[in-house]
């Protein structure tokens, strides 16, 4: 009997499993593709033969595959459906809540228990005390296995028997990421076009983390509290800076894309008459 199994060693798996290993425990593996479990094999891992015989294995098992189509075709076979009763599984493939949701159903239906969970890391930074994986589902399942994934993410944030809120917040989160990475790519056109070195813009953005994370919190909050009346920089003076900006773009000749679809949510929240309110205030336009 192995410690844990890992179904699933792609670039993220397969740092799970290399992280288990280290750590000193029997990890079983199996990838669909077989000669990614050699070089776990080599660190000490186990390869098994089968999905089943992997999930056989060990009391817990680890998934991490492309989606949870991938994992169903897993788990859904008769052999998988034998070997799964009594066991614990932990869903860590990106997915969607109501899929949680759905695969937490079936594992109650089949007699195992299903934790979700959502990976807020890059697989370089699995097993590090600072890493961030969120887990949601049955309290008694999650501390059945806690301290073995501790061991993956020193942050290991457990969020409740709520099975969909890790892939809600992993959804939420990206969010940011998707505005920052195109915010990130405008300015470097802006850098590139007025000779600025992208390099030396790299090595600001660090410093500006503080300030962009202390004003993140506060948007968030005034959303939460629903009042944007106080403000030091209203949706009005956003706007402004934000079409003095799309100027610029066309005097330097670059992309504005990102900027105008921007503008047209800004302005969408001035003509609703938010213009005097907290940039907040657009959250407001957005539901509808
Ligand atoms: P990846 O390198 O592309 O690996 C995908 C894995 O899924 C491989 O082991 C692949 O097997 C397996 N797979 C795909 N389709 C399958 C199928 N139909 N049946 C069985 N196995 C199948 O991707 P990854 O980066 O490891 O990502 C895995 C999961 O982690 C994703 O859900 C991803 O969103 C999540 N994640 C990744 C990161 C990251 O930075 N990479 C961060 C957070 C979360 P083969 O080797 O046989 O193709």
């Amino acid at each position: 009997m192995s410690d844990v199994s890992v179904l699933g060693l792609g670039v993220m798996g397969a740092a799970l499993a290399r992280a288990l290993i280290n750590k000193g425990m029997n990890v079983t593996v199996w990838n669909r593709t077989a000669a990614k479990m050699k070089p776990l094999v080599d660190l000490g891992g186990i390869a098994a033969r089968t999905v089943a015989s992997a999930i056989e294995a060990s009391p817990l098992t680890i998934v991490c595959v492309g989606n949870y189509d991938d994992t169903d075709g897993l788990l859904e076979t008769e052999d998988s459906q034998k070997a799964l009763p009594g066991k614990t599984l932990v869903q860590l493939t990106s997915g969607r809540p109501a899929q949680a949701r759905q695969a937490e159903a079936r594992a109650a239906e089949a007699g195992y228990s299903y934790l979700d969970g959502a990976i807020m890391a890059y697989p370089n930074q699995i097993g590090l005390a600072e890493t961030i994986i969120l887990i949601g589902g049955n309290l008694d399942a999650y501390n059945g296995c806690s301290s073995l994934l501790t061991s993956l993410a020193g942050d290991l944030t457990y969020l409740g028997d709520n099975i969909g809120l890790p892939s809600t917040l992993d959804g939420a989160i990206l969010s940011i990421g998707f505005g920052f990475t195109l915010g990130l790519l405008q300015g470097s056109l802006i850098c590139e076009a007025e000779g600025f070195p992208v390099s030396d813009y790299a090595e600001i953005i660090p410093s500006l983390m503080p300030t962009i994370g202390a004003e993140g919190k506060q948007v968030a909050q005034k959303v939460a509290d629903g009042n944007y009346d106080n403000t030091e920089a209203s949706l009005s003076t956003y706007s402004q800076f934000l079409d003095s900006l799309i100027t610029t773009c066309g005097e330097i000749n670059i992309n504005d894309d990102f900027l105008r679809f921007a503008s047209k949510l800004f302005h969408r929240g001035m003509d609703a008459g938010y213009g005097d309110q907290d940039v907040s205030a657009l959250i407001q336009t957005l539901r509808r």
